[in-house]
């Protein structure tokens, strides 16, 4: 009977069904997220983000809306209210080489439509978070370290900790009370919103940006870290999808990746749809210079916060 037909074919089948299955092995379903609410530590922790400080006092959504179970400690990112619109911006986004040094402007203007801020009281999301801010143009100048290289231990994340392509920036994966800010505040369909002084800013990966594949299936380059090191798409060098658990507490790894033409092997961040989503804590060394840069102005009579992890550090002002 081995090598008939029928059983060739259902070998086929067998096979065809491993690899969906191993390809499929680390998905996750983003009609039960984690809720990362309490998911911070004092240290690196796979899942978990290492954040330098929150603030409790600090501004974000007033209403939890119905797609979080916190019984469950899940969320429906499916279900989540998302902010209406369809704005248009002129981004203004460069970046260049420089000896040893990688230096990016931008106006942080995105190069896709965001919703319309502030939230209209007519918008489903304004049930949830009422967020007050308008989008404005910023005047950010970023320089990192064109080849980064680890730091000698791990170091917590601040508010923000990195630039996308699409020339606006990323915030750690909390909003300022220290809640899961995907899964809590009103964004747009690019999962962007202004903070208090009009920075927009993604705490995830947007998914506006293709999550073009390399060769083999790798994804592409979307983004840099604060620390220099690159922040690559959802999916790994098999071309599976990674999740969190996959990724080491940082939420990253090393293995070949191009890197400005060449093939290096080299530490890399990934997003994945599950918290802490993009950076969990820095691999390398950033600046807080860089931080201040992509915060925007500070806040106003708002309160310092809490260090959390002893050494302080600096968060993105409100939302
Ligand atoms: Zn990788
Ligand atoms: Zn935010």
């Amino acid at each position: 009977m081995p090598g008939g037909p029928a059983m060739t074919r259902a070998t086929v089948f067998a096979c065809v069904f491993l690899l969906f299955q191993s390809a499929l092995a680390h998905d996750v379903d983003l009609t039960k997220l984690p809720l990362g609410d309490g998911h911070l530590s004092s240290a690196p922790q796979v899942g978990y983000i290492w954040a330098c400080r929150v603030d409790p006092g600090g501004g974000g959504a007033q209403l939890d809306g119905p797609w979080i179970n916190k019984a469950a400690g899940t969320y429906d990112f499916t279900k989540k209210a998302v902010v209406s619109g369809q704005v248009t911006w002129r981004p203004n986004f460069k970046m260049a080489l420089n000896g040893a040094a990688r230096v990016f402007t931008s106006n942080d203007l995105p190069n896709h439509p965001t919703g319309n801020f502030p939230v209209s009281p007519t918008d489903e999301a304004y049930r949830y978070d009422r967020n007050p801010n308008s989008i404005r143009e910023q005047s950010v100048t970023v320089t990192l370290p064109a080849n980064p290289v680890a730091a000698a231990a791990p170091t917590c994340a601040p508010g923000a900790v990195g630039i996308l392509l699409t020339g606006s920036v990323l915030f750690n994966a909390l909003d300022a009370p220290g809640r899961d800010a995907v899964a809590h505040e009103a964004q747009d369909s690019c999962q962007g919103h202004p903070q208090i002084s009009g920075v927009y800013h993604y705490h995830s990966v947007t998914t506006c940006m293709d999550d073009k594949r390399l060769p083999g299936g790798h994804s592409t380059l979307v983004g840099y870290a604060l620390d220099g090191f690159g922040i690559f798409g959802r999916f790994g060098e098999k071309g599976e999808a990674l999740s969190s658990s996959d990724l080491d507490a940082c939420h990253g790894h090393s293995h070949a990746i191009p890197w400005d033409g060449k093939t290096v092997v080299m530490y890399h961040y990934h997003a994945t749809p599950d918290f802490p989503y993009s950076v969990g804590c820095f691999h390398g060394s950033y600046s807080l210079e860089n931080v201040r840069a992509i915060s925007g102005p500070p806040p106003q009579g708002r309160g310092r916060g809490q260090p959390i992890g002893g050494n302080g550090g600096f968060g993105p002002p409100g939302r």
